[in-house]
């Protein structure tokens, strides 16, 4: 088990684009996802990019369940993406509340509109191809966690600055 600092915002590694990782196979790409799941469980968070922990190369997990922020709604296993490529957006947007590990120490969380339904390709930790259709919050972690592998954040997808609040807020709303 290994538990990354979960780089802040300000970091070049949140704003750098990444690269492709070479060789799923590869005992670094399979360090890197377990060390991303370990991240993730011990921030509460419930998707975590490669930038995240420091390491700019093209993976991200997610794994929806219970965390101080999210009471509420469905669970999904852990997945791992390498690679991940969104084939398809919807045309429906859905305005939610977002954070992100990367912001967590500021507190902030802000409405951004995503796509309701997304359809991603990326390979596995086995090195197999999987096309995978998500909805809801599971097509907004997806979205949320592919920005990262562009050096982008949350906030920049904003469109209501106003709607920001800082954690003890959104705990207030349950
Ligand atoms: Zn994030």
């Amino acid at each position: 088990m290994a538990v990354k600092r979960a780089v802040q915002i300000g970091d070049p590694a949140i704003r750098t684009k990444s690269a492709p990782v070479a060789s799923v196979a590869a005992a670094s790409t399979k360090k890197i996802a377990r060390d991303l799941v370990d991240s993730m469980r011990h921030h509460g968070l419930v998707g975590m990019a490669a930038p995240q922990i420091g390491i700019n190369t093209r993976i991200f997990v997610t794994e929806i369940r219970t965390t101080d922020t999210r009471r509420r709604g469905g669970a999904d296993p852990v997945r791992v993406f390498v690679n991940p490529k969104i084939l398809k957006v919807s045309k429906r947007r859905v305005a939610d509340y977002e954070g992100c590990g990367s912001v967590a120490y500021a507190g902030l969380f802000g409405i951004v509109r995503r796509a309701h339904a997304v359809t991603v390709s990326a390979r596995g930790l086995d090195g197999k191809k999987f096309v995978l259709r998500a909805e809801g919050l599971l097509a907004r972690i997806i979205q949320h966690e592919y920005d990262h592998l562009e050096g982008k954040v949350f906030l920049d997808r904003m469109t209501d600055m106003g709607s920001i609040m800082g954690r003890e807020e959104l705990l207030k709303r349950g």
